[in-house]
C-alpha cells in the first residue's frame, strides 16, 4: 500500500496517445493536466519514445564522475536557448530549487555572515522539501513541519512596498515564480518585477526565478523571462523539461556563475546520460520544431474561447494565463474547484485545481484547435450540469 500523503482520484491509467489517455477499463480521456505540465508533446510522443529506446541502447547510468555526450549536448542546447550560463541537473524541480538556496548562501557568506536571508513570495510553491517548504509561502504545506530553515522571510506578492519594507544588505536573494502556478495562475507585475530588480541590483542580492512549472514553452516563450526583460542569475526548471522523464536543472549566470567549486554539491543520478539524451530531444523539438508557435497560437485561441464562457456564465470569475498555462478562476459562492474536476473526470475531461479556486487547464503544447474543441464543449457541458 501507498504511504497516505495524496488523495488520489479511483482512476487507473494504462496507455496514453497525444493529448489522450485511457484507463484500464478502456476509457478515453481528453488529458488537459499533462501531469501537472510535465507531458508538454502529449503521451507516447515518437519523438520521446524513440529518444529513450536509442539512448537505452547506448548508456543509462555513468555518475557525475564522467561527462557524457548526450549531457554535454543538453548543456550546449540549453545554454545557447536561455543565454543562462552554466548548467547542474536534479531529478526535480524541489532539486533544482534546493541547490539555488545552497548558491544564495554560500553567495551571501562569502560577503558577510550576516548575508543569509532569502526572500520568497506569499502564496509561492518552490517544492516539499525542507528547504523549499521554507521559501514556499502557504503555511498550510508547511505548519506540521516547522522549524523549518531559518532566516527566509516573506514578503506580499507584487506589493512594492512590502519588499522595500523587508529588503537590506543581508538578503542574499530573492526568489519567485514570474507566473505563480500552484496558487491559481498569478503573474508578477511589471511594477512589482522592475523593483524587484532594482533592490537586487542595489543589495548585491541574486534574482532567482522559479520557471519550473510556467518556463518551456508553456507561456508561448520558452521561458517567462523573455517577457519581462529580466533576466534572473538563476533559473530552475524541470517538469516539461523532460517531456515525462524526471529531469531538472538549476541554471546560473554572472556572478552566480562560480559561487560553487568541487565539493560544493552533487547528485548521482542527476542529469544521466539517459534523461539527458531524451531532454535534449524535447528541448530540440520545443524550440526547433514549431512548438512553441503552436502554443501562441493554440493559447491564444483557447484563451478566447474560454473567455466568451466566462462572458456566458458567471460560475466563472475569471480567465487567467499566458500561452497555454491557464487558470480558470471560479466563483466559490457557485462552485468549488475540487467539485469541478471531479465533474469534468464524469466528462471524460482530466483538469487540475490549483489555489484560490482554479482550475488549471494545461494541454500538451502540441494540442490540436479541435481537442481545444472538444474541451470547451465538455467544459461547456459540465457548467450546464450544474448550473
Ligand atoms: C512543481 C513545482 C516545483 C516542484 O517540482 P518537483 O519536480 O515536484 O520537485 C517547484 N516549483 C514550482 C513552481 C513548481 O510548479
Amino acid at each position: 500500500m501507498l504511504l497516505n500523503t495524496y488523495n488520489r482520484f479511483d482512476l487507473t491509467f494504462t496507455r496514453g496517445e497525444g493529448a489522450y489517455i485511457y484507463d484500464d477499463k478502456g476509457n478515453k480521456y481528453l488529458d488537459f493536466v499533462s501531469g501537472i505540465a510535465v507531458n508538454c508533446l502529449g503521451h507516447a510522443n515518437e519523438i520521446i519514445t524513440n529518444a529513450i529506446f536509442e539512448q537505452s541502447k547506448k548508456l543509462l547510468h555513468i555518475s557525475n564522475l564522467y561527462y557524457s555526450d548526450t549531457q554535454m549536448d543538453l548543456t550546449n542546447t540549453l545554454v545557447s536557448v536561455s543565454k543562462m550560463e552554466r548548467v547542474f541537473y536534479t531529478n526535480s524541480g524541489t532539486e533544482a530549487n534546493e541547490l539555488a538556496i545552497k548558491i544564495a548562501r554560500k553567495y551571501g557568506n562569502q560577503i558577510s555572515n550576516q548575508k543569509t536571508k532569502i526572500i520568497y513570495m506569499s502564496d509561492s510553491f518552490h517544492g516539499r522539501s525542507t528547504g523549499s517548504l521554507a521559501i514556499t509561502g502557504q503555511s498550510k504545506y508547511k505548519a506540521p513541519f516547522e522549524p523549518l530553515m531559518p532566516n527566509m522571510i516573506e514578503c506580499k506578492f507584487n506589493d512594492v512596498e512590502d519588499l522595500k519594507k523587508l529588503v537590506d544588505d543581508n538578503v542574499c536573494a530573492i526568489i519567485l515564480e514570474p507566473i505563480q502556478g500552484e496558487s491559481g495562475i498569478k503573474k508578477v507585475s511589471n511594477e512589482f518585477i522592475k523593483v524587484v530588480k532594482e533592490v537586487c541590483d542595489k543589495h548585491k542580492c541574486l534574482l532567482i526565478f522559479d520557471e519550473i512549472q510556467c518556463g518551456m514553452g508553456r507561456t508561448g516563450k520558452l521561458f517567462y523571462y523573455e517577457y519581462l526583460g529580466i533576466k534572473p542569475d538563476i533559473l530552475t526548471i524541470a517538469k516539461a523539461l523532460g517531456g515525462g522523464v524526471p529531469i531538472g536543472a538549476c541554471l546560473t549566470a554572472g556572478i552566480a556563475n562560480d559561487v560553487l567549486v568541487p565539493g560544493d554539491h552533487g547528485s548521482t543520478y542527476g542529469g544521466n546520460p539517459f534523461v539527458c539524451g531524451v531532454a535534449n530531444a524535447v528541448v530540440n523539438e520545443i524550440v526547433y520544431n514549431g512548438i512553441i508557435e503552436n502554443t501562441n497560437k493554440m493559447g491564444k485561441y483557447a484563451l478566447k474561447k474560454l473567455n466568451e464562457l466566462a462572458k456566458k456564465y458567471d460560475v466563472i470569475k475569471e480567465i487567467r494565463g499566458e500561452g497555454l498555462l491557464i487558470g480558470i478562476s471560479l466563483n466559490k459562492d457557485k462552485i468549488e474547484a475540487s467539485i469541478f474536476v471531479k465533474l469534468a473526470i464524469e466528462n471524460k475531461l482530466l483538469l487540475v485545481s490549483a489555489g484560490d479556486n482554479v482550475v488549471r487547464y494545461f494541454p500538451p503544447l502540441n494540442v490540436k484547435k479541435g481537442e481545444i474543441d472538444e474541451s470547451i464543449e465538455k467544459i461547456t457541458r459540465i457548467i450546464n450540469s450544474f448550473k
